[in-house]
Order: structure tokens, then C-alpha cells, then sequence
């Protein structure tokens, strides 16, 4: 069964002058199946939210450039879509949830008007049809007085609030793709868990595959299928969440794990990974992440290593697995 997103080698550079190009997406493959939520997991500046915004094509231009690759969304590749196209698909077939709800919402309309407005312009809906919908989906999202709430304004709401309307305008389009980057970030440690449980119901509902953008593993552990790690533009290990948490093989992996608070108990992390993600136009030769890896050998800063099967579904890119693996082309 074909994927409902395929990304094949895609790269996304920043041109930053002065003979500089920031590789922020170098290379990246993955898919994602129907219903499966996939997260992408790494520190800030490992090119998690680059490779989310190269597949909304959103990547401010110039400086960046998508410079290869594909972009498949049922079949379709974006890359070869004009920007009204595209504007197409991001209002039917992809509905997208930002870290900030309140510079996604705009403050000079009512709750109401803004599901309404896409509503009317991609599903050709009147208006008063439209704000019923809305109301529709503001109860959908969790609040009981609907119809109180569409003639609100975004800062009337609080962030957790605004989080769930920005929820309800994502499925408006009842879209195949949801993409959700840091979505509770911003939000209290209370409320981030009603709106990652409110993203598990709405995916029930709706059927829809979510790409999931976070630095937050306990949040991966919760709501994802699978997981991508990337560092430095690239991804590192890939994994089904079972595997990826009880077997980490990459060493950055295993440091994002033990740096996880560890809340069965003292809330005490384990350990942190010295030094710096590096930056994406100073990426040093051989594997990215040998400076800050405790298994670092001469051979690590030769090449980049290539990535390695280990198991079904699992893949590292790192040199210790080259015997134990099997090389996979891509
Ligand atoms: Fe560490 Fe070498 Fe593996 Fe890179 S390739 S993660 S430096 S052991
Ligand atoms: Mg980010």
C-alpha cells in the first residue's frame, strides 16, 4: 500500500553567504503509513523543523532552497506543485499545528471567523454553514460552550485554548496529513497531556497520519508509532518506539535517553550529552556526532557512516553496527 508520505533524499540548504551553505536537511528518507504517527525527534538545530517545513513548503526562500529530493504526498510529489497548488494542498490534504498558537491565530478576528474562513474558501461552505461547522468542531476539540467560544478572540483564550482551536482549524479540512511541530511545548506540564490525549482521540476519529516534530521524548513515547531521530541534517536511527526505547543503538539516541527525566522516581536525569549540536554550515567531516561521542574512533571522522539495518524496521547510522548490520541504500 503506497504511503501517505514519502520524503526520498531530500535537502534543504541555506545559502548564508560568504561561499557559506547551511546543510540544515541533508539527505533525508522516511514515510509515513496511513493512521501511523511518526515522530521526529532530535535537539534544536538537528533539522527536525526544516525538514516539516520543506514538506509544507514554507522554507523562507531565499536564503533556503530545496536543492533535491522528493516530497510524495499520496502519490503526489510537492516539489513539482506551483504555489497556488500548493496553497491547495495545505488547506485540504495537510493541516498543520504550531509550537505558538497566538502567531498562528489572528488576533483581529473571532475564534468563529477563522475556522469559517478556510471552510468557505477550500470547501466552497456559505458562512453561516461554516460557523456551524466551526461550532461543530470546537466541540469536537473538548469545549462544551461552542457557541460561546466563536465569538471569542484568541486573547481571550488561554494557551492551551487557543492550542485546541488551532486543533479543530487543522482538521477543518479532515486533511491525510497532520503535522504537528512542538505542539505542547509552550503549554503547562497539565495541559500538555490534555492536548497530546486530544491528538490521539482526533487521529482515532479521523483516520488521519500525523508527522510529529519534538524534542520531547517522554511526548514520543505517548503518541507515536515510530520514530526518526536526526542530527546534524541527517537521520541517525529509526526505529519502531518499542525498539527504539528498550534497544537505542545510535550513541545520540541512548544520550537523548538518559537525559530524560526519569519520572517514576526523582525526576532526576541520568546523564546529559556534552557539547553542541553543530552548526549546519560547520558540520565536521566524518560522522556529525563524533565530538560529543564517547565511542568516537579514528575511522568515525573519516566518512559519514552510512546507515545500517539492524533489525527489522531499525536502522542506525553509525560504525559500531557496520558488522552487526547491513548497509541500506539510500
Ligand atoms: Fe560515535 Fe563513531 Fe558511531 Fe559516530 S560513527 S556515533 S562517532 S561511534
Ligand atoms: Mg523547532
Amino acid at each position: 500500500k503506497q504511503p501517505v508520505l514519502k520524503v526520498e533524499n531530500l535537502k534543504t540548504y541555506f545559502n548564508l553567504g560568504d561561499d557559506k551553505v547551511a546543510k540544515a536537511v541533508d539527505g533525508v528518507s522516511f514515510h509515513i503509513d496511513e493512521g501511523e504517527t511518526l515522530a521526529l525527534v532530535g535537539e534544536s538545530g538537528s533539522g527536525k523543523s526544516i525538514t516539516s517545513l520543506s514538506i509544507m513548503q514554507l522554507i523562507p526562500s531565499p536564503p533556503g532552497e530545496i536543492i533535491d529530493g522528493s516530497i510524495s504526498l499520496s502519490g503526489k510529489n510537492l516539489l513539482d506543485l506551483s504555489e497556488k497548488e500548493m496553497v491547495h494542498v495545505r488547506g485540504n490534504e495537510m493541516g498543520m499545528i504550531f509550537q505558538e498558537p497566538m502567531t498562528s491565530l489572528n488576533p483581529v478576528f473571532t475564534i468563529g471567523n477563522q475556522i469559517a474562513e478556510p471552510l468557505m474558501k477550500h470547501k466552497k461552505m456559505k458562512k453561516k454553514e461554516a460557523l456551524k461547522e466551526a461550532i461543530n468542531l470546537l466541540k469536537l476539540v473538548g469545549f462544551p460552550r461552542a457557541e460561546q467560544i466563536v465569538n471569542e478572540y484568541p486573547h481571550q483564550l488561554s494557551g492551551g485554548m487557543r492550542q485546541r482551536v488551532m486543533i479543530a482549524m487543522a482538521m477543518s479540512c479532515n486533511p491525510k496529513l497532520l503535522i504537528a511541530d512542538e505542539p505542547t511545548t509552550a503549554l503547562d506540564v497539565t495541559i500538555q497531556q490534555q492536548i497530546l490525549d486530544l491528538m490521539i482521540d482526533v487521529k482515532k476519529k479521523y483516520g488521519s497520519s500525523i508527522l510529529l516534530i519534538t524534542h520531547d521524548l517522554g511526548v514520543v513515547a505517548e503518541v507515536a508509532d515510530r520514530v526518526v531521530v536526526m542530527y546534524g541534517g541527517q537521520i541517525v536511527e529509526e526505529a519502531s518506539v518499542y525498539n527504539l526505547f528498550t534497544e537505542p543503538k545510535h550513541p545520540y539516541t541512548v544520550g537523548l535517553l538518559e537525559s530524560m527525566p526519569n519520572l517514576e522516581s526523582t525526576g532526576e536525569r541520568l546523564g546529559s550529552i556534552p557539547g553542541m549540536v553543530p552548526p549546519a554550515h560547520d558540520f565536521p567531516q566524518g560522522c556529525r556526532f563524533a565530538p560529543r561521542c564517547k565511542h568516537a574512533m579514528d575511522i568515525c571522522t573519516k566518512d559519514v557512516p552510512e546507515l545500517f539495518n539492524v533489525d527489522e524496521g531499525h536502522q542506525v547510522r553509525c560504525v559500531l553496527f557496520a558488522e552487526e548490520g547491513e548497509k541500506v541504500a539510500r
